[in-house]
């Protein structure tokens, strides 16, 4: 059914400060700017609390000495954060109104979100090899989160494919479910970290084929079968594994800012070093967004802080000039 022509516009929702994006950057944004008294409001997104709630053990985000569950984190992140007054909207932005001097967003949902200020903290999400068989089996075998699948590999043959954290970690929680995992990695040499590589390297179920990439995914109608691999020196070999695990980065939710904000080359947005800011007044960004070097929950949460902290003194100006 069209709407009439001359229904009357849903008007803005509008509030101080507007985060785009519930993972730790947005939710420690969204508590400070709360404590400040700014009343904001915190887009969550499709994936409300963000990447941590795909993985199980945390064992480095400071204040707990035994491991914490990823998905707990958040959901106590965003609690403690409505807690002091943030609003909490379950929405997906599709696009967004720079132009100022309030700022826009335009959710799935129809309703317009209005704003003094924004933080943008959309984080990132998984990248996929590009290859036509990965399509092909995905959910079928091929997958990009071994804590949501993994299960349903139970006493099998898997592999993971990457050489960075991600994959070292999805490697060792599969090593708890599976009969065998496979690391296959493009290099001779790992790109995580040294404690995470030591434990991967010594568990008895787990086994690398370096400077292997996949070449294809081969199965039939059940599901993936088997992974085709090449080499440097044009050989190729098979691995036979009914699970595949794409662990090889992330990339930035940053498209619908392309046509405000300068991004890098990968898509990250372009902030100048050691600072929050964009060059839209009024607009901040925060955690792995804008962040293509460290890229870890506590980092996140650091620079939501600095946002939330510059968008109170942009406030402050704002109110006073
Ligand atoms: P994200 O966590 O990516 O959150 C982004 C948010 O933006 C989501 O809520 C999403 O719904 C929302 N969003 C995106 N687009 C839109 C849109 N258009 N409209 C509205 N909302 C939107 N780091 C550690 O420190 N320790 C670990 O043990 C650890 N383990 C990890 C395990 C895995 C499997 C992965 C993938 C990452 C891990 N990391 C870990 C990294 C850590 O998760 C990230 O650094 C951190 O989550 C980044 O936080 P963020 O708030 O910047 O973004
Ligand atoms: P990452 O560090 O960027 O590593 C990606 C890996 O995938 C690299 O080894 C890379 O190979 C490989 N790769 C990339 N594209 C590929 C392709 N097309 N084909 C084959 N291989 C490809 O990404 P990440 O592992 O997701 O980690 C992201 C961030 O989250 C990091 O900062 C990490 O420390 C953090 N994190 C932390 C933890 C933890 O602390 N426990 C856990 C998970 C993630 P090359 O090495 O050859 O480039």
């Amino acid at each position: 059914m069209s709407t009439p022509q001359n229904a009357p516009q849903q008007a803005p929702q509008h509030a101080p400060v507007m985060i785009i994006g519930s993972g730790p950057a947005g939710c420690t944004a969204a508590l400070y700017a709360a404590r400040a008294g700014l009343k904001p409001m915190l887009i969550r997104g499709m994936q409300p609390g963000g990447q941590l709630t795909i993985t199980t053990d945390v064992e480095n985000y400071p204040g707990f000495v035994q491991p914490i569950q990823g998905p707990w984190l958040m959901e106590q992140m965003e609690a403690q954060a409505a807690h002091h007054g943030t609003t909490l909207i379950t929405d997906h932005i599709s696009k967004v109104d720079f132009t100022g001097p309030r700022h826009l967003a335009y959710g799935d949902s129809g309703q317009v979100y209005s704003a003094d200020a924004v933080i943008i903290s959309t984080g990132a999400s998984a990248k996929w090899l590009g290859l036509p068989s990965e399509k092909a089996f995905s959910g079928r075998g091929v997958s990009a989160c071994a804590t949501c699948d993994g299960a349903f590999f139970r006493n099998q043959d898997v592999a993971v494919i990457g050489g960075g954290n991600s994959a070292l970690e999805e490697a060792l929680y599969l090593a708890n479910l599976c009969r065998s995992v496979t690391l296959i990695h493009r290099r001779d040499k790992f790109r995580g970290e040294k404690v995470m590589q030591d434990r991967a390297l010594n568990h008895p179920k787990i086994s690398v084929r370096w400077n292997s990439e996949v070449d294809e995914f081969l199965g039939g109608p059940m599901g993936l079968e088997k992974i085709r691999l090449k080499h440097p020196d044009g050989t190729t070999s098979e691995l036979v594994v009914t699970g595949a695990f794409i662990a090889i980065g992330h990339k930035p939710n940053t498209d619908i800012f392309a046509d405000w904000l300068s991004r890098d080359e990968t898509g990250y947005l372009v902030l100048p070093k050691g600072s929050v800011t964009t060059t839209i007044p009024g607009v901040f960004a925060a955690g792995d967004v804008a962040d293509s070097i460290y890229r870890q929950a506590v980092t996140a949460a650091g620079m939501g802080c600095m946002a939330a902290l510059d968008a109170n003194r942009y406030l402050e100006r704002l109110q006073h000039s």
